[in-house]
């Protein structure tokens, strides 16, 4: 963990291949994150270690850290390129409605981002009509910054779509405001949350906001929407929020899940890079506070298991979002790995790669059924429509999901994996697929990007 994740060298090499102590696990192409060129990219290994290298002709080269195991990354990729070879059909939009924010906070990519003022409501009622997208996200900037909102959530929901938001739960804390968002049909808000202490936000959001936050999510609690609580973890400032934010999501049932997501960097200083951290280091930091009961070796089986799980519904997946669940208890929580055997799985969907054999639903389930552990029988069939049925139920849960992950910055991204990113993006002119390489895009078109 105190490694230096960032390394630049002062002499170019003409040959980013060069030290032959490295095992390159993979190409794939990227960007100098100071001139935003595009350049080719290797995913290598060393010393156990993945690292994402590039190099640029004028700014020399960048080499990143992105994961503590060599032989864990290279068994998940595999399993993830296998199972997600198709192009998969993007189901899932964030719709740019504004980038307006009432917020500045420092680490935000909006900076650098072409201002979208406010969305024009007939380009929502065109995304309705889509109908392979069924699930819409306003998000990018702050959704609640415009005025047409209620209108635009009105008009998914009439189209029966699944709409959710990303807020920074200002507004929100108004119960007022939080009471005509619940009319309007939303189904589910994911509320930035960075933990229980506001010189945090000082230094991750540049205000004291931890009360207009709790009070959010207590009125989205009153009001029964489901929350997700997006919290940004940078390294050497909140790590210590990750178990606390966990005990407490496990005692109020109407959060569905935590999405721990690490820090990202869109300025070309790098003088915060010593906030880097990957998933990768998330998955630890819980292992470690729950003394393996959420264990790595468990969430690395089960993303094996979701990536599976993914293909067989035509669902795109990120690589670099792991997810686990767990079920809420009386005295606590039980994780998925008490009611599945995920090394049997794991063993059986390896099996099918090496043979070169089709997944698909059936077989899948097939599968599933020869994994059961007998505390599943607790489960019941409901507990495990819960599990895969997705969506954002409205009532109060037992399930709940954990979710480790990072979004693309001109450091790591890594196109071969932005190409089946999870999220598209409308914006008030274009549609793309890849929110992470419209990200990308974003940056190489801001002129004063420092
Ligand atoms: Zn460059």
């Amino acid at each position: 963990m105190s490694e230096i994740h960032v390394k630049e060298y002062s002499t170019i090499s003409s040959d980013i291949n060069a030290e032959s102590a490295d095992n390159i696990i993979r190409d794939t192409h990227s960007v100098c994150p100071k001139c935003m060129q595009d350049i080719d990219a290797i995913i290598i290994e060393r010393s156990q270690k993945v690292y994402l290298r590039k190099e640029c002709k004028g700014h020399g080269r960048f080499e990143i850290l992105i994961s503590n195991n060599a032989q864990e990354y290279k068994q998940l990729q595999d399993c993830y390129f296998y199972f997600n070879s198709n192009n998969l059909v993007q189901s899932e939009y964030y719709l740019n409605a504004s980038t307006k924010c009432n917020m500045n906070c420092p680490i935000c990519y909006l900076r650098y981002c072409q201002k979208i003022d406010e969305f024009p409501i007939k380009r929502v009622s065109q995304a309705s009509r889509f109908h392979k997208i069924n699930r819409f996200t306003f998000s990018h900037g702050e959704p609640t910054q415009v005025s047409s909102l209620f209108a635009m959530v009105n008009i998914l929901k009439d189209s029966g779509k699944m709409v959710n938001m990303h807020t920074n739960g200002i507004k929100i804390a108004d119960y007022a405001y939080a009471a005509k968002l619940k009319s309007s049909g939303i189904d589910h808000v994911s509320i930035q949350f960075d933990g229980f202490d506001d010189e945090i936000y000082m230094g991750l959001r540049g205000q004291k906001v931890k009360a207009n936050k709790l009070k959010a999510i207590e009125n989205l609690k009153v009001l029964s929407i489901p929350i997700t609580l997006n919290v940004t973890i940078a390294k050497g400032v909140n790590e210590t929020q990750v178990g606390k934010i966990f005990d407490y999501a496990l005692k109020e049932y109407f959060i569905k899940d935590i999405s721990f997501i690490t820090y990202s960097e869109y300025a070309t200083t790098k003088e915060n890079m010593d906030k880097y951290i990957m998933p990768d280091d998330l998955i630890n930091i819980i292992d470690e506070y729950t003394q393996g009961a959420i264990s790595r070796r468990d969430i690395i089986l089960f993303q094996k298991v979701f990536y599976a799980y993914c293909s067989v519904i035509k669902k795109r997946k990120c690589f670099y979002y792991y997810h686990y669940m767990v079920v809420r208890t009386p005295k606590g929580y039980v994780a998925i790995s008490e009611f599945v055997d995920l090394e049997k799985f794991s063993r059986k969907l390896e099996k099918i790669k090496q043979q070169k054999k089709a997944l698909n639903f059936f077989i899948f389930l097939w599968m599933l059924s020869c994994c059961l552990k007998l505390k599943s029988l607790k489960l019941g069939a409901l507990g495990f429509k819960e599990f895969f049925k997705g969506g954002f139920p409205r009532r109060p849960i037992k399930l709940l999901t954990l979710t480790f992950a990072s979004i693309c910055d001109p450091y790591k991204y890594d196109r071969s994996i932005a190409d089946h990113c999870g999220q598209g993006i409308i914006t008030d002119t274009d549609m793309h697929e890849s929110y992470g390489s419209y990200l990308i895009e974003q940056m190489k078109k801001a002129e004063n990007r420092i």
